[in-house]
């Protein structure tokens, strides 16, 4: 046995990717979406293989109403479009958890105890904790024999200081309502500064790295030996960065003043920062793709958006160079932070002084790989690293079974 299944479950959705891990290659990758609507939609594929045989995808449309039948499906189109899971029995599943809360600061092999503080930690991630759990019970049906760990965003996240994570309000009620930093994408920064550790071929030890992680959702962190001490998200993902919906930082004031001024009540505050703000709120388009080309076709609002978003990054590289004292590393990853090359470029334009170094041309080169963008005289070595969460949360799934 080899194999194992890693789940990221939303609430009409699930994603899934088996691995096998003697070779960590990817056998196959699937989503399975618009579950509880009239028309349900599946896409399963196995990727080219070593043989030269093309990608291979398969889709379905078919009513799934909820996501154990969802699971069925998978399972169809594992037995009708391989590879068989007969021949790759699952060695364990390992499920995406988006919050861990306080308690949760490891891999957690999922009990019946464990599913109830998932639960409970629903409130602090009302559209993620209960969407991953409905994932972990659908797969739990469909796979009875093996076992399930949950793999937690804020994880990684843990190591923060009180004086990085506590928010400067009445310690009475943050206490009560548990309201502090926790932080995202936590399987990404840990799996992306380990790869630059080893592309540098230092000790992760011994480096102080800087990791942005650019995708849809964006977030940032100042890491020191491996541990994570900065982080730009918060109590929820919308802290921090511009990102491709959601507006990042802004004074908490506008919240009570919308509600006042405006007339907005809570859920349209929270649609408006959460779905409508960040690139798509600022220019129509949330897609850095389309930001860029309006951008280069004049668009002004486009310009505005991609400027904010540069003038918020850059503020954060400066503040984490701040808090770290020294910089080695500074990775890019994620959508944005692996194909957006003008984003690197503009975000550490201009901190020759801080010896950070960009080559234009090794920037501009085209490439799925790892690779050093930075020159050869620059002081930090800056890199853009390629993540993969599904990758890691299957390396800490199979550190416990
Ligand atoms: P998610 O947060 O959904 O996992 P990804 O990490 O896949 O997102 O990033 C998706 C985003 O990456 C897209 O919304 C788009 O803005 C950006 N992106 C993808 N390819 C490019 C590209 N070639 N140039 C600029 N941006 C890109």
């Amino acid at each position: 046995m080899s194999a194992v299944l890693i789940v990221n479950s939303g609430s009409s959705s699930f994603k899934y990717q088996l691995i096998d891990m003697r070779t960590e290659q990817m056998l196959a990758t699937g989503l399975v979406e618009r579950i509880g609507d009239s028309s349900g939609h599946a896409v399963h594929t196995v990727p080219a293989d070593a043989a030269g045989s093309p990608d291979a995808t398969t889709e379905r449309d078919l009513p799934i109403p909820d996501h154990t039948a969802g699971f069925r499906v998978m399972l169809d189109a594992f037995a009708e479009n391989g590879p068989s899971l007969e021949q790759h029995p699952l060695l364990a599943v390992g499920h995406r958890v988006v919050h861990g809360g306080k308690r949760f600061f490891e891999p957690t092999l999922i009990t019946d105890l464990v599913k109830i503080n998932i639960e409970e930690l629903a409130g602090l991630a009302p559209l993620h904790n209960p969407a991953n759990l409905q994932g972990i019970e659908a797969a739990q049906e469909a796979f009875g024999d093996v076992p399930h760990v949950a793999v937690f965003d804020t994880a990684f996240h843990q190591t923060l200081s009180p004086a990085s994570y506590s928010y400067a309000i009445d310690a009475k009620v943050a206490q009560k309502y548990r309201v502090r930093k926790y932080g995202f994408h936590g399987t990404s920064h840990k799996f992306v500064s380990e790869q630059a550790a080893a592309f540098v071929d230092r000790p992760l030890a011994e480096l102080n790295q800087i990791v942005l992680h650019l995708g849809n959702g964006a977030s940032a962190s100042a890491i020191a030996g491996g541990r994570s001490v900065e982080t730009s998200m918060g109590l929820t993902p919308l802290e921090g960065l511009v990102m491709g919906t959601r507006s990042g930082d802004l004074d908490p004031a506008v919240l009570v003043y919308l509600h006042r001024r405006a007339g907005m009540s809570v859920d349209e505050i929270d649609a408006l920062l959460n779905r409508k703000s960040g690139l798509l709120g600022m220019s129509g388009a949330n897609d850095m793709r389309d930001v860029l080309s309006r951008s280069a076709e004049g668009d002004e609002n486009a310009i505005l958006a991609f400027d904010v978003y540069i003038h918020r990054l850059k503020g954060y590289v400066g503040n984490y160079m701040a808090q770290l004292g020294r910089v080695d590393v500074i990775a890019f990853t994620a959508g944005v932070g692996e194909n957006a090359a003008p984003v690197r470029a503009a975000a550490l334009a201009g901190l020759e002084a801080f010896g950070i170094r960009i080559s234009d041309e090794r920037n501009t080169a085209k490439s799925r790989d790892a690779r050093r963008i930075s020159s050869d005289d620059s002081d930090v070595t800056v890199l853009v690293i390629p993540t993969n969460e599904e990758l890691e949360i299957a390396r800490q799934t199979m550190s416990i079974v």
